[in-house]
């Protein structure tokens, strides 16, 4: 069963589908996720096989758990006993100790397979695990353009509910620096289209990308583009500078300054004050340093009164905010 490298945090326990490899655009100034490895699309029948073997596990794994007398439910005990008899330690497929099982297909962009394949995969996923509650994937902006209203409406009919889209920044001159590949005006329009075709639809933001020089004009773009989509999930990334990536380069070279924690909270709170929106609002990331979770309009208040009380903390006490910048606090989040 090949698996996936990435997933978002909201889908730690989902069934991951590897359907294609890696990152078919791998352009961005920001990610290294996917460097120098090569986009490639799998077989439907290579999907299909993963898809049989996981179900031969779930039923496997059920079977001993009933065995138990634990009724299909999934603790240690089944873990040691599954080791004994097969080998196999399922602690790495969480998504076996779930009673709702949700589904992500992978890699970074599913929407880039042919959408009849697609399609199947999702078809066949549904029949296989009847259990499945909702099935989601990665896609970018610019292919989901590509795809006609008919080939979305048949994938959200097949079973695909929810599409996460890298947004990252909202702001044209920003999108074009970090080479996203899509404009301010597509970003909506993709959010809209895939809306149209009756997706949930999940967008990310990454706060920090516009460092010291842009950060105003990327909260001010950001709420723009979100205004205009109206996702059903805002969701806040921290930029964490990664090696090897163009923005190292450019922070190295002087031309990029990253934002401390207070710049990142300022433009976090700008960014919450101009949203005009119906969203879940969440920062579910390790790379954040607040976790927050409301739904807009009625958690604004309070949310922006939680950051406006860490932000007076950290003008008063500059000392955490330094502390902040320290990779342990990423590690204890
Ligand atoms: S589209 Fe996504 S996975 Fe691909 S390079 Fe950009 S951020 Fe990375």
């Amino acid at each position: 069963m090949e698996l996936p490298a990435y997933r978002p945090p909201s889908e730690a326990y989902s069934l991951l589908v590897r359907a294609t490899r890696n990152c078919p655009w791998n352009k961005c100034a920001f990610c290294a996720m996917y460097r120098g490895k090569q986009f490639s699309l799998r077989t439907v029948e290579e999907v299909k096989e993963d898809i049989i073997t996981a179900r031969q596990l779930w039923e496997r794994v059920k079977k001993v758990s009933l065995s138990l007398g634990l009724e299909g439910r999934v603790n240690h005990l089944v873990r040691s006993r599954v080791i004994q008899e097969s080998g196999t330690d399922i602690a790495s497929f969480p998504w076996l100790y779930r009673e709702n099982l949700t589904a992500f297909i992978a890699d970074s962009n599913s929407l880039a397979m042919p959408a009849k394949d697609l399609a199947e995969v999702v078809r066949f996923l549904r029949a296989t695990f009847p259990e499945v509650i909702r099935v989601t994937s990665y896609a970018r902006a610019k292919t989901l353009l590509r795809r006609t209203p008919e080939e979305l409406k048949t994938l959200r009919e097949t079973g695909l509910d929810r599409l996460h889209v890298g947004l990252e920044t909202g702001d044209d001159q920003l999108l074009a620096l970090i080479r996203k590949g899509a404009t301010a005006s597509e970003m909506a329009a993709a959010g809209r289209k895939a809306k149209e075709a009756g997706f949930e639809f999940s967008m990310y933001v990454i706060l920090g990308l516009g460092g010291k020089q842009l950060w105003q004009q990327h909260a001010i773009g950001t709420a723009e583009v979100l205004n205009a989509v109206d996702p059903h999930f805002i969701r806040l990334r921290t930029l964490m500078i990664q090696p090897g990536t163009l923005l190292e380069e450019l922070q190295a070279k002087g031309e990029f300054h990253p934002s401390t924690p207070v710049e990142i909270f300022q433009e976090e709170k700008l960014l919450l004050e101009r949203l005009e929106v119906t969203s879940h609002f969440v920062s579910d990331h390790i790379s954040n340093y607040l976790a927050l979770d409301g739904k807009l309009p009625d958690d604004k208040e309070a949310l922006l009164s939680n950051l406006n009380a860490v932000l007076e903390q950290l003008i008063l006490y500059p000392q955490a905010a330094t502390n902040l910048l320290q990779p342990e606090h990423l590690r204890t989040l």
